[in-house]
Order: structure tokens, then C-alpha cells, then sequence
């Protein structure tokens, strides 16, 4: 935790040097995101990095040369942090963390980030040369061997788990993020040795692992509602040892991908709602954070739906980065039957139903949407993620914590950021509507600051035009 505080400040630091002129939001409606309650006729002076005064409109008085955004008739919400993105690096860090920003995101969890390239984008940003959001970035992603991604640290052994660990930490990582294919022991072993190194364990709960298992060892996120249908499985015992066996067998892990996939139907059918129910009583109870990303969740269960190509927000992605969006092109689909959609469907309105029981215990919830993956929009997918925790039962004001205050209780920062207040880090989103109201208008975004920095409305058209000619 201390390591991951230690990255904020950092960052905070950073923008500092580059000094801007204050910005003054006059009259404006302020949503405390922490209450529900919407303060009316309220001024904003932001300086420097930092928000120094909110007064009643009358009372404050504008500094010389400060940016003027009128408030009126608008609503201000702490920026919006997007807790699972893969917008850094190979390329794409230019194109997709101004469109972030834009879309009210100032904060983002890189989970599988290359550290030197996120160095020389936070340099850029505070530099003033890039748009981009403040970043927490995860190194190499953490699996076992073979790895599934290229670029990944692929480790047999526990010893060569932590030694993994280690290499991350020294590099500058500011959590390990671990994966599908780490065994038990090598899960273990990397999770003890991210709490040596005094950072903490995020990511997928790999696939020999239970989830009460990840729980107990103190994962700190599990993304994806990895391995919940088979914990809220009747048949989870069984499930595993069919799963172990494959992965043990000569074919190994493409036999274990098989048995995976013919799996989901058997899952769909033995869901158990009180051994969920169960489950989510006990994550409830424990450090453990999920963040369910079921925008992608979704989109992998409907990439067979030709509609999907007539997306507006097609504009802003490279024609060669959507072409791998399709399922023949990716090696994780290319398998995938008629009968296999199908199948994925039905798994998907099991997640949302897991979801629901997993809220409705107290599990704590955080927004991400795994941007990079297939019809994943920057910022556009994290509004709608918003939506989709509306749809499993939260109120807005629910929905809006999980990607402002919620992401600053996580890392143990409510002092400076997560809701709009006097010496909190400028970030902060203008709305045209009250997202109280209604959750959608958390897209109709008038202005945003990133951390002090003003991007109105001009600029920020101005953004989105030049993302639509970069993708082009
Ligand atoms: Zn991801």
C-alpha cells in the first residue's frame, strides 16, 4: 500500500512543474459523491495541481488571468478513474489516453503496462506535450509457463515466482499483476513475495486456483469475475479436478482450453444462487476487490454480432487494432463454435446475475473496462460500465463511487483525491446533466481538469478530432 501512495504523490508532483495559469468553475452544482448530496451556486478555484477554495459564487473572487468555466446549470464530479486499462505503450498510448481524458477519465490502472514507456508519457504529460490521465502501472504481467501473452514473465517454480516478483519491484512496478496460468504454489509463492517487496497481488484468479483461495491469500482485485461460475458452481469440485487433469494430461494447456470451453455449458446449468450467495458473504467480509469489467465481458460473449461493426465510436480506434477484433484473428476465439456463442451468452447473464448477488452482499466494487480488448471504447466503455453496475442494482450515486471514491479508498488516498474538496488533486469532470438523475449523463461532458489542467470545450473537441485523424 505504502508503495502504491508513494506513486501517487509522485504523480502528483510531477504537473507541478509545468505551471498553468487557475481555473476558476463559477456557479456551478457540485455532486458530493460521497453523501448524494448536490450543492447548488457553487465556485471552483483550482491552482496549480491542487483545488485551493470552493465558495458560494458571490463570495469568490477570481484571481487575474484565471480560466473562467461558467457552472451554471451544471454539475461537477470528481474525474473518473478507469481501474482496468491497457492504454500504454505499443503505440497506442497517444492515441487512446487523450480520448480517456476527454471522456472525464484522469485516472487509470494499467494492468499490464511497459514501465519505461509509461515514464516517458508521464514525462510528456507533465511536460505539457501529452494528454493523459494519472496513471498506477502493473509491469509485465505475471504467468505461468508457457505464458499466454507474449511479453508476459512466464515462471515454473515457485522460486521463479518470486524471483518474478523481485525483478517486478525493482523495475518500478507498482503491483504485481498475476494470471491464468500460475499453479497454486507459484500464486502463493508470488503473493507472499509481493507483500516482502510491500506491494500488493491484482489480476486473474488463475485457473487451478479457487477463488476462497485467492480471497484468503489477500488478492487485492479480481478482475473479470474470473473463475465465479465455477465457485458458484454446484459441481466446482468435480469442475476442477476435470480442469487439473487436462492441464496435467500430455496436451497440457491447449487439452485444459478444451475442457474449459465445453465447461460453460455445465456451469450455466449448476448455478447455485446460496453457494454464491455464501461466496459473496465471505469476499464481502475481506480485503478483496473485484472489478468485474462487464463491458468486456459482454463484448467477448457477442463477437459474433455483426452489428457490433456499426459502432459510431469506431472513429477513434485504428482499422488494423479492430480488425483483431475479430474472433477469427484472436487465438482465444478462433475456436469458438456456433454452439460456443451460445454457450458464452448464456454465461454473461450468469455473470450479471453473480454480480448482482456479489453487491447485494457488500462486496465492494470497482469500474474498469479492459480498453484494448475487443469493442472496448476509451472512456466511452467506462460510462457505459457505469450503466451496467445501474443494471445489477446499484443507485447512480452507487455506480458513480465505484470510479471516483471507491478507486481512492483502494489505494488509501481519500485525502487528496476521490471527491470534490478544498486540497484535493484538481481532477475534475463539468457536466451538462446531473448523473444522479441519470448515470447516462456522465457522458454529456461539458469540460475537464486533469490534474490543474483545463481542457474546455473547444479543446476538448479539439482532442477528439485529432484521435479520429490518429486513428486514421
Ligand atoms: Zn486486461
Amino acid at each position: 500500500m505504502r508503495r502504491v501512495a508513494g506513486v501517487l504523490a509522485n504523480l502528483m508532483v510531477a504537473a507541478v512543474l509545468g505551471a498553468q495559469a487557475p481555473v476558476v468553475i463559477t456557479n456551478a452544482s457540485i455532486v458530493d459523491v460521497e453523501t448524494g448530496r448536490v450543492r447548488e451556486g457553487q465556485s471552483i478555484r483550482v491552482e496549480g495541481t491542487r483545488i485551493r477554495e470552493i465558495a458560494p459564487a458571490g463570495r469568490m473572487r477570481v484571481p487575474p488571468g484565471a480560466r473562467v468555466v461558467d457552472g451554471t446549470g451544471r454539475f461537477v464530479i470528481p474525474g473518473l478513474w478507469d481501474m482496468h486499462v491497457h492504454a500504454t505503450g505499443f503505440g497506442i498510448d497517444r492515441l487512446f489516453q487523450p480520448v480517456l481524458v476527454a471522456n472525464g477519465v484522469t485516472g487509470m490502472r494499467e494492468m499490464w503496462g511497459q514501465l519505461v514507456a509509461a515514464d516517458s508519457m508521464r514525462a510528456a504529460i507533465a511536460r505539457g506535450d501529452a494528454v493523459g490521465p494519472r496513471a498506477v502501472v502493473a509491469g509485465h504481467i505475471l504467468d505461468g509457463a508457457p505464458a499466454i501473452w507474449p511479453g508476459s514473465l512466464g515462471v515454473k517454480g515457485a522460486d521463479a515466482a518470486r524471483r518474478a516478483v523481485d525483478s517486478l519491484a525493482k523495475a518500478g512496478a507498482a503491483f504485481i499483476k498475476v494470471y491464468s496460468r500460475l499453479s497454486e504454489d507459484e500464486f502463493r509463492a508470488a503473493g507472499e513475495q509481493a507483500k516482502k517487496n510491500g506491494l500488493h497481488f491484482a489480476g486473474h484468479v488463475p485457473s487451478q486456483v479457487t477463488v476462497d483461495e485467492a480471497v484468503s491469500q489477500g488478492m487485492r482485485t479480481i478482475e473479470h469475475l474470473q473463475q465465479f461460475t465455477t465457485a458458484c458452481s454446484s459441481r466446482e469440485s468435480e469442475l476442477r479436478q476435470q480442469y487439473r487433469d487436462a492441464v496435467a494430461s500430455a496436451k497440457g494447456w491447449d487439452s485444459a482450453a478444451v475442457v474449459g470451453r465445453a465447461q460453460l455449458n455445465v456451469q450455466v446449468e449448476s448455478f447455485d444462487p446460496a453457494r454464491c450467495a455464501a461466496l459473496a458473504q465471505r469476499i464481502a467480509k475481506s480485503e478483496t476487490w473485484l472489478v468485474p469489467t462487464f463491458t468486456v465481458l459482454r463484448s467477448v460473449a457477442y463477437l459474433d454480432d455483426s452489428t457490433l461493426k456499426q459502432d459510431p465510436r469506431l472513429t477513434y480506434i485504428p482499422k488494423f487494432f479492430s480488425a483483431s477484433w475479430d474472433p477469427r484473428q484472436d487465438f482465444r476465439f478462433r475456436a469458438v463454435t456456433a454452439q460456443g456463442w451460445a454457450d458464452r451468452k448464456r454465461i454473461h447473464a450468469r455473470q450479471l446475475e453473480i454480480g448482482r448477488v456479489m453487491f447485494r452482499a457488500g462486496v465492494k466494487f470497482l469500474a474498469g473496462t479492459d480498453l484494448s480488448n475487443p469493442w472496448i471504447f476509451p472512456g466511452f466503455s467506462l460510462h457505459d460500465e457505469l450503466a451496467n453496475f445501474v443494471a445489477i442494482g446499484m443507485t447512480p450515486l452507487q455506480a458513480l463511487q465505484t470510479a471516483t471514491l471507491n478507486p481512492a479508498r483502494f489505494y488509501a488516498a481519500v485525502d487528496s483525491m476521490g471527491t470534490v474538496g478544498v486540497n484535493k488533486v484538481a481532477d475534475l469532470v463539468v457536466l451538462d446533466a446531473n448523473p444522479l438523475a441519470d448515470i447516462r449523463n456522465v457522458s454529456r461532458i461539458h469540460a475537464v481538469i486533469a490534474n490543474g489542467r483545463l481542457i474546455d470545450a473547444a479543446q476538448r473537441a479539439a482532442l477528439l478530432k485529432d484521435a479520429e485523424a490518429r486513428a486514421r
